[in-house]
């Protein structure tokens, strides 16, 4: 049988690290089995739902180049996608427990269970429900139903005995059927299924053969069981997911820092060092390999490399990561990612001139070893595009020089111009070397000045390069500049 997997988001908020990593792991699972994965979308629950949240399934998920086989937008053979869409099934197939006596209408009101939920609670006794409605009679409950009284369908949680699952990773579980909360709604009276109806109905009637989810749903796990009985199923394999914690030790949460896919890709992180880190939160290749592009993912990813143990989220790494994938880039690539961001600081018009074009082309292989994120190369290039904030005159002085030596160094720098402006920088430094020898200082006080000058900042990108792109003109005027903050 061909592996067929799901992931199964509920838009109710942002796509998140752990729901990016469930859907990962099943999108790799089924790539390197040969098998399906799809996009299911949980949507029954209307005061939850938020369409923005929908938007960001799509955007997240075209963000990292993770596309479904079948889901939303693409169709397939066992759709609708969208459980709101496949009301009319929940509802036959409650139906059909009840006719099959698994199942049974409840009539009790709201008020009922209020109060049945007061009496518990000062009694001290276990809150659920009481069975009541259990054992009316088909006839009767049907008469009810066909009078128009408002109605819910719950399970019949059978009275005694014990539900096993297994999961391939926890392994087995035995829970006592006495312990599972009495008889829950699997139908409720507006018709919309709950959560567990719809999950297992789907689970089963798009042929999913592996569960891959977060390991927060383990405790629903026997209810589930329990319904794919009630209709005569087979269940799925299980294999909840080890947990993402913090450094902390406890779940991974705003607390700890982004969480939000948003977040990161805001903050310049590229798809690739998200999917290579993620991927290793609960699995990993061997002792040592670390690196992993999406498609030596699709091959390579197993669930027997799954680790039981608790996933620690270390934000560091991931900056790591990050680094390596931007240093890789191709350049072309590079730059177009870094368009938007400099659009965003100011430093770019939108849509980019063709100047300005010529210009980042140039600086790309300036910044980019210097990069940790798409968002740093605003600060290393502002200069270059922009006038000079005001920077401190003492920045243009050596240690232990004094401003008139700042200044005279400056003045040969401009008399000079001609001599070191940069045709080519290597020999540009050449030349420099030369005069720093004949003016008696060090090489680096020479060019502190002059990087300051040009620059406003101590550190940037490699100076006579930058000066390269600056041109002629503005180098000039910056200089000048530089020696009248000096005189004043
Ligand atoms: N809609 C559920 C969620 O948002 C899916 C759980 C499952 O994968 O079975 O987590
Ligand atoms: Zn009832």
């Amino acid at each position: 049988m061909s592996v067929r997997v799901r992931y199964a988001p509920s838009p109710t908020g942002l796509q998140h690290i752990g729901g990016v990593r469930t859907a990962l792991f099943n999108y790799f699972f089924a790539r390197s089995s040969g098998g399906t994965f799809i996009l299911r979308i949980e949507d029954t629950d209307r005061e939850r739902y938020d369409p923005r949240a929908l938007q960001d399934i799509y955007d997240t998920f075209d963000w990292l180049g993770i596309r479904w086989d079948e889901g939303p937008r693409v169709g397939g053979p066992y759709g609708p996608y969208f459980q709101s869409e496949r009301t009319a099934l929940y509802q036959k197939h409650a139906e059909k427990l009840v006719q099959i006596e698994r199942g049974y209408y409840c009539f009790c009101t709201p008020e009922r269970l209020e109060k049945l939920r007061e009496e518990q609670a000062k009694r001290k006794e276990p809150i659920g429900y009481d069975r009541h409605c259990r054992n009316l009679s088909l006839e009767e409950a049907e008469r009810r139903k066909r009078a128009g009284e408002p109605y819910v369908v719950r399970l019949k949680i059978p009275l005694e005995g014990t539900t096993t699952f297994h999961d391939r990773l926890i392994g087995t579980v035995v829970h006592a059927n006495k312990d599972i909360n009495p008889d829950p709604v699997l139908l409720k009276s507006d018709g919309y299924p709950t959560y567990h109806l719809a999950n297992v109905v789907d689970d089963h009637l798009m042929q999913i053969t592996h569960i891959l989810r977060a390991q927060e749903w383990i405790p629903s796990c026997p209810l589930h069981v329990l319904i794919y009985q009630a209709f005569g199923w087979e269940p799925p394999e299980y294999c909840h997911l080890p947990m993402v914690m913090g450094s902390d030790g406890h779940k991974l949460s705003k607390r700890h820092g982004s969480t939000s896919l948003i977040e990161f890709r805001n903050a310049g992180y590229v798809p690739e060092a998200i999917i290579n880190y993620i991927s290793l939160l609960g699995w990993s290749y061997d002792d040592s390999r670390q690196l992993f592009t999406k498609e030596e993912l699709e091959k390579l990813f197993t669930l027997d490399k799954l680790n039981k143990a608790p996933a620690v989220f270390d934000y560091k790494k991931l900056e790591w990561f990050n680094g390596v994938y931007i240093r890789e880039r191709d350049k072309e690539t590079l730059k177009k990612e870094l368009i938007p961001f400099l659009q965003r600081d100011g430093i770019l018009s939108n849509p980019i001139t063709e100047e300005e074009d010529r210009k980042l082309t140039a600086c790309i292989p300036l910044i980019q070893e210097r990069l940790k994120f798409l968002t740093d190369a605003s600060q290393w290039i502002r200069f270059l595009f922009q006038d000079l904030l005001p920077y401190p005159v003492e920045a243009l002085v050596p240690k232990k020089g004094s401003r008139e030596e700042a200044r005279k160094t400056l003045e040969t720098l401009l008399s000079t111009m001609d001599q070191w402006f940069p045709k080519d920088p290597h020999q540009s430094e050449e030349f420099l070397r030369t005069l720093s020898e004949s003016l008696n200082i060090k090489l680096g006080n020479l060019l502190m000045p002059l990087r300051v000058a040009i620059t406003g900042s101590s550190v940037s990108p490699p100076l006579m390069e930058s000066i390269q792109i600056l041109g002629r003109e503005e180098t000039m005027k910056r200089i000048q500049r530089a020696i009248q903050l000096l005189s004043e």
